[in-house]
């Protein structure tokens, strides 16, 4: 195998599952975000434990990434959280992914390839209380639950809506998120008033976990989170899932004054011993970290020096390492720097670093024995 490579951790993931699960206690069911390709740690696999775990439904944001759940065999509920194209449509019914509405135009669209295909289609109807994404008003929010009830091939599951400040610990996020969440209340009474039946009722991401126990409602969709991401410094006891290795494959010494790598941005200070590692930007090493972050060889720290190339990069292990050829590195992982690390140097956050790992990096499974249901 490939020596730049992906640790999945499965047992941690499961690990994670049952610590929201502590927090949030037994009713509200989960949902797992398993989008980008379960951000970055592979959809069918992420998707197969949450679900031994005891997940109650998946959430994507392409047809294409429920498309692959289905064809590996997995029936549970999947959530369709961005918009589709009207043509995307009878994809959807076929693969009974559950689109989140926002819009009577979108609803009629939806109800006529549901009917074309002479089969019900389940939908949520999302409500905008301040993410200024997707979503009807909370006062339109009764009209299009009417407008779902007199479909015929369509139901309306659930209702939902998204916090755009949850993961916020700002005193004016904090109140901001309340505002959404009574926002969002009154959207579902309303719905409950004119005599529909809103479904199951769902607001909370990772921030609405750990930060708002009042977000909860029936479901909740932490992504970041149970791939071991606290969005902040909460009570919820997470551990990353995936873990970014390479290997040292080749080692030259290089004279005081050589320049490395292109640009020759590096010029060495003294007579040193450089690694180069197998692992550049297309792997999802981002070519901004150059020259701003550390690997971790046997547990010491050896900074990234000169350009981070396509395929490759080089780290200054010093004039006298003790590191030899095909050691292990570690990119970002336990007992090394992690993806938070390495997104707070690029001005960014953990999600986009591991999204960002790449195809070619192949993912490596392990912990799998199944930690048992929550
Ligand atoms: C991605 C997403 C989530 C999960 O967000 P995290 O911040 O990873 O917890 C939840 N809900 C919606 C609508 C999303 O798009």
């Amino acid at each position: 195998m490939r020596a730049t490579k992906a640790i999945i951790h499965l047992d941690r993931f499961c690990r994670n599952i049952q610590e929201v699960r502590k927090k949030i206690g037994p009713k509200p069911r989960i949902c797992v975000p398993v989008k980008a390709d379960a951000y970055g740690h592979g959809a069918v696999r992420i998707a197969r434990m949450a679900l031994e775990t005891g997940a109650a439904c998946l959430a994507v944001a392409a047809v294409s990434e429920g498309a692959e759940l289905r064809e590996a065999g997995i029936r549970a509920p999947i959530l369709l959280l961005s918009l589709p194209l009207p043509d995307e449509l009878p994809e959807v019914v076929s693969l009974g992914l559950i689109p989140l509405v926002s819009d009577k135009d979108f609803i009629r669209q939806a109800a006529r390839a549901a009917q074309t295909a002479g089969k019900t289609l389940e939908l949520h109807l999302k409500i905008d209380t301040g993410m200024g994404r997707l979503g009807c008003s909370p006062e339109e929010a009764p009209g299009l639950a009417g407008l779902i009830a007199r479909e015929k091939y369509l139901v309306l599951g659930g209702t939902a809506t998204h916090l755009a400040a949850a993961d916020s610990s700002a005193p004016e996020d904090r109140a901001y998120t309340q505002k959404q969440l009574a926002r969002f209340r009154e959207g579902v009474e309303g719905i409950r008033r004119a005599g529909f039946d809103p479904g199951i009722v769902h607001a909370a991401n990772s921030g609405g976990v750990v930060f708002h126990e009042d977000s909860r409602l029936d479901m909740v969709r932490p992504g970041i989170l149970l791939y071991g991401y606290s969005p902040g410094p909460g009570t919820v006891e997470v551990t990353p899932v995936m873990e970014f290795l390479t290997r040292v494959v080749f080692l030259k010494k290089v004279k005081k004054g050589e320049t490395l790598s292109y640009g020759r941005t590096w010029t060495a200070p003294r007579d040193t011993v450089i690694a180069t590692l197998p692992a550049g930007y297309a792997d999802g090493l981002p070519r901004a970290l150059s020259g701003k972050f550390p690997v971790t060889i046997r547990g010491e720290r050896y900074p990234l020096v000169g350009r981070i190339c396509m395929d490759q990069c080089l780290a200054d292990l010093g004039p006298d390492p003790r590191i030899r050829r095909w050691e292990e590195v570690t990119v970002f992982g336990p007992g090394s720097l992690t993806a938070a690390d390495m997104a707070a140097v690029l001005g960014t956050i953990p999600y986009e670093i591991t999204c960002n790992i790449n195809k070619r990096v192949p993912r490596v499974y392990q912990g799998s024995a199944s930690i048992g249901e929550i």
